[in-house]
């Protein structure tokens, strides 16, 4: 018998390198996370179907055939919104050049200055209030399910907007560059498994930016509390409105020149992580 001739060049090389990266990314990404069990259960069926097929169990194999192709429809459905997100992130080329929005760093200035001001206000009345800043992903969506405005922003106005007891308090503020476009908005809520204490408004802020790159700063009603949620985490800032100002702005700043952010970690921002919630809250001192 002759052997096929065998060349093994720099691309065979650098394929085999590239491919161990692939994997260990993957592998990195999904630990922790419930796609562990979803592929260790898709390993089991495949070990059981080869087992099956070695038996000649033939309405055996056919049933893990079944369940395998099921499986294949079954993980677009169960990571939809980690996908929505990674896939909305790679348009925007946010992904490849590592940059958000073209927002001008006066507009982020001004507005973190704004929303900062008024959150310092908001924390000090236990006021509750969220406020979504919209980055490259587009918000238009959760814009339809508000009251659309579209006004030039102002400390007055998101003040206005909050106030206890007026038709426009209920849901959240969406900000695009300089404007608040609409209010009494709509999010859609976490699935993470978290802390039975997390109410609506954290599910709200987690749901939003494990799907978005938004940012969203939201006041709790029950401590005053301020916290900034960016790519499905939540973090606690300080009462005051230079720290609410200056933990926005650092939120706003683009992944590239945010200090320490590695390509794993820029990776993990995309995927989302939509129940790393655990970690997430263990990282965060959220509440005592
Ligand atoms: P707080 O610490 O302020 O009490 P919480 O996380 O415990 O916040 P709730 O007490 O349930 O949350 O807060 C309810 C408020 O959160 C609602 O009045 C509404 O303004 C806001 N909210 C709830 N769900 C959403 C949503 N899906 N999108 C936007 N805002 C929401
Ligand atoms: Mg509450």
């Amino acid at each position: 018998m002759q052997l096929p001739h065998i060349t093994f060049g720099w691309t065979d090389v650098l394929d085999v390198v590239l491919t161990a990266y692939v994997v260990y990314v993957v592998l990195l990404l999904i630990r922790g996370t419930r796609a562990v069990q979803i592929l260790q259960g898709i390993a089991l069926l495949l070990v059981l179907r080869l087992i099956a097929q070695g038996l000649h169990l033939w309405t055996m194999l056919s049933i893990f055939n079944g369940l395998l192709i099921a499986s294949g429809v079954a993980i677009p459905v169960v990571f939809q919104p980690e996908l929505r997100r990674a896939l909305a992130l790679l348009g925007t080329g946010e992904f490849i050049e590592g940059r958000g929005a073209h927002h001008g760093a006066g507009t982020d200035g001004e507005v973190a200055g704004i929303v900062g001001r008024a959150a310092a206000h908001f924390a000090r009345g236990a006021i509750g209030a969220i406020i979504v800043i919209e980055r490259a992903t587009g918000l238009e969506e959760y814009v339809e399910s508000g009251r659309v405005l579209d006004a030039r922003i102002s400390y007055e106005l998101l003040l206005t907007l909050f106030a206890p007891k007026t038709p426009l308090h209920d849901g959240a503020v969406i900000v695009r560059r300089d404007r608040i476009v609409a209010a009494g908005c709509f999010l859609p809520l976490s699935e993470a498994t978290v802390d039975r204490r997390i109410g609506t408004r954290h599910r709200a802020a987690l749901g939003l930016t494990e799907q978005t790159d938004a940012i969203v700063l939201l006041v709790s009603e029950e401590t005053g509390d301020i916290e900034i949620a960016r790519a499905g985490r939540l973090t606690l800032v300080g009462k005051g409105a230079e720290d609410a100002t200056s933990a926005l702005l650092a939120a706003m700043a683009p992944a590239s020149t945010a200090p320490n952010v590695s390509f794993i970690d820029r990776v993990r921002m995309l995927w989302g992580r939509a129940d790393g919630a655990a970690d997430r809250f263990g990282k965060t001192q959220l509440r005592p």
